[in-house]
């Protein structure tokens, strides 16, 4: 039986590590969480619409042949193929035999190098990202009610700052917005007013990939809503408790979100094999890397030298199935495209679909469906809507332990 090493739990790793069929072949996974997640609801989960382990399916749980290892790849010896990996707690290395490789390990948050990133901002990427947000903003509405707080000091804690206005940063200010106009004013009344939300935005305007008429329209939705839309702002430094801008500008921040696109992660930088300008792993129409057939790369670690693709989980989703039919006879593929959507809050969002632009309530629900049709275990499906109507009903819970 030929030996499989899947390399990461996402959207590639896991469609294909579950379709693998385990009489056919040894399939091994390598990554270091035991779950997969669902990034769509991770914004969500970051302000309490949905609870953490709504999000996740553990990756052994009815799959009893695979061989899982909770670590990470750290280098491979191509001839030999074998990958060195090292155990989650860092306390142990040990090698990873394989016939065939599947490099899906994603991307990581891009700090373009500004200073004080790593150090100040919050990112969004796993889960323990959106449990320290979601501590942290109850944090802020704590320390706001504590009595004889300076009021400009209650300014800067209730001053929430997401840079990057990609999907990502719009989810999250959309979802925060949610949280601060509905919940909040239940159980901090003496707040009413004052949480801001500002989104810095290095580009042009926000939410790039989508139609001019969809931006337009998310732009205006966010001022009526007073969230402060702000392109062109450079983030030139992070520090604790402000953001400085390119010509100077310093504003005060009591959370900093940082969204501005992706980087390889450390495993594929190290890789020899040929690489895009972005560092992807270049693959052909099989998604097999350059003179290596039986080294696979796909998701958002992969550029297929064909098709610039974007980063996103139905690609990544369907380069996993695509493979599990076609690892052992290879064959080129291709794409459905079925179209992007962003939450915008409350019971809006935008819609970009092969069929046009759309946006308001007809995107929001074409937004929940395609969520819903994602979303990859019946345990999910089942959480996901019952989290949304508790919170819906009872508030998002602001508890602190
Ligand atoms: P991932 O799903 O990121 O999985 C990578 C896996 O590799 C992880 O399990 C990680 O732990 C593991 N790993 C990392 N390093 C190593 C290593 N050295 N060794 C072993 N394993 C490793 N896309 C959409 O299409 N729609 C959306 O609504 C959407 N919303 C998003 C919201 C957020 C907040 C974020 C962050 C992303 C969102 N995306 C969305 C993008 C989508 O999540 C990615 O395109 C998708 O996850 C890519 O799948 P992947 O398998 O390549 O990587
Ligand atoms: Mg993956």
């Amino acid at each position: 039986m030929r030996r499989v090493l899947v390399l990461g739990s996402g959207f590639g790793a896991f469609s294909l590590a579950a379709r693998l069929d385990p009489r056919r072949h040894q399939v091994a996974v390598v990554s270091p969480r035991n779950h997969f997640l669902f990034t769509p609801l991770l914004p969500s989960a970051a302000v309490g619409t949905v609870e953490f382990r709504t999000i996740i399916e553990p990756v052994r749980r009815g799959r009893p042949r695979l061989e899982f290892r909770l670590g990470t790849a750290e280098a491979v010896d191509l001839e030999a193929r074998r990958v060195r990996c090292r155990s989650a707690d860092r306390s142990a290395t040990w090698e990873e035999p394989y016939d065939a490789l599947v490099v899906a390990v994603g991307a990581r948050g891009n700090t373009f190098g500004v200073p004080g990133v790593a150090e100040h901002a919050l990112f969004l990427k796993e889960l323990a990202d959106a449990r320290r947000i979601r501590e942290a903003l109850v944090a802020n509405l704590e320390a706001a009610s504590i009595p004889g707080t300076a009021p400009a000091e209650r300014e800067r804690l209730l001053h929430f700052v997401v840079v990057g206005g990609g999907p990502t940063g719009i989810r999250f200010a959309a979802e925060l917005h949610d949280l601060l106009a509905r919940d909040a004013p239940r159980s901090y009344p003496h707040l009413a007013g004052l949480p801001r939300i500002t989104i810095l935005e290095a580009g042009k305007e926000i939410l790039p990939a989508y139609d001019e008429s969809l931006r337009r329209y998310t732009a205006r939705l966010f001022r009526r809503r007073r969230i402060d839309v702000r392109a062109g702002a450079r983030v030139e430094e992070v520090g604790r408790g402000f953001v400085r801008l390119a010509g100077g500008e310093t504003i005060p921040a009591g959370l900093v979100l940082w969204a501005t696109g992706f980087a390889p992660v450390p495993f594929v930088e190290s890789l020899p094999l040929a690489r895009d300008r972005h560092g992807r792993i270049l693959v052909d129409d099989a998604l097999r890397a350059q003179g290596r057939p039986e080294v696979y790369a796909i998701g958002d670690c992969a550029r297929p030298e064909s098709a610039e693709l974007p980063q996103l989980a139905q690609i990544a989703e369907q380069q996993g199935r695509h493979l599990a039919r076609t690892i052992d006879s290879p064959a080129p593929f291709r794409w459905r495209d079925r179209g992007m959507s962003t939450f915008l809050g409350g019971a809006e969002a935008v819609a970009s679909t092969p069929g046009g632009a759309r946006a308001g309530s007809r995107a929001y629900w074409m937004w929940r469906t395609s969520v819903f049709s994602q979303l990859v275990s019946a345990r999910n499906k089942v959480l996901v809507p019952l989290d949304r109507l508790r919170a819906k009903v009872f508030g998002r819970d602001l508890s602190k332990f």
